[in-house]
């Protein structure tokens, strides 16, 4: 949400939604310094749920340094060192979203940095899987991390903007799987129902991509609407786009819509 609008804020609760989760992500540019970062944790723990708030909505955020910053190890250290004083404020719901972006060995060092803060504290993970070609190679590396960690437990990991060729190996290896809407490009209201239709929807949401691309606060709604449109059942429609958000989310004491 620090790159929309808050009239983005007014039409997804015109549209019905009771709450936004933010991951922590690029800020449109490449910050200069770890403050930077730390004015950024403060805006989506501070500022963004007071915003929010104006118009009924809840707002939780994940917090890291993301993959697309994640490059300069000594860098991303000196962010994740100041991750523990955010961590406590009430509408933290997690580490995220963590991963990988071209699958790089620093990458991949500052995701297991990222995994071993959430376990020392016990978070719920986000994580995001690469595009285009590295979607593949990038979900089987970050899997084999989550994996082999001793104090990740699956049910508490969502691993997010799954493909086809994603769903089902983040499935069965017992992660949550998000399916990231766009308007146009990667996986669009449509796709992301032909999936649901192919793989049910246990431990499968939808998100909306939200962010400096063309993208689009609604395509939850949308893609309820389509689910509709093709005759799904208003509890399978339910299930989906409301609950299980909220029984994977309920496993941060944090999470409250009350
Ligand atoms: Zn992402």
């Amino acid at each position: 949400m620090v790159s929309r609008t808050t009239d983005d804020y007014e039409r997804l609760a015109l549209a019905g939604c009771c709450a936004v989760c933010e991951p922590a992500f690029w800020a449109g540019f490449d910050r200069s310094s770890p403050a930077g970062f730390y004015d950024y944790f403060r805006q989506l723990t501070e500022h963004e749920p007071a915003r929010a708030a104006k118009f009924g909505l809840k707002h939780f955020c994940w917090l890291c340094i993301n993959p697309k910053e994640a490059e300069d190890v000594g860098f991303a250290k000196e962010v994740i060192a100041l991750i523990p004083q955010f961590i406590q404020q009430p509408n933290v719901l997690g580490i995220g979203e963590i991963g990988l972006n071209k699958n790089s060995r620093n990458e991949m060092e500052v995701l297991e940095m990222h995994v071993d803060l959430a376990a020392r504290f016990d978070q719920l993970v986000l994580v995001h899987t690469p595009h285009l070609e590295d979607k593949l190679k990038g979900t089987r590396l970050i899997l084999d991390v989550l994996k082999n960690h001793p104090r990740i437990r699956p049910e508490r990991v969502i691993i997010d903007h799954v493909e086809e060729h994603t769903v089902g190996m983040v499935l069965d290896a017992g992660f949550w799987a998000g399916m990231t809407l766009y308007p146009e490009t990667k996986c669009t209201p449509a796709r992301a129902v032909d999936m649901l239709e192919n793989f049910g929807r246990e431990r499968l949401w939808l998100n909306s991509a939200c962010d400096w691309g063309v993208s689009d606060p609604l395509a939850v709604p949308k893609a309820a609407r389509e689910m509709k449109r093709r005759g799904h059942a208003a509890d399978f429609v339910d299930g989906v786009v409301f609950g299980n958000p909220k029984k994977f989310l309920s496993q941060s004491p944090n999470f409250k819509l009350e």
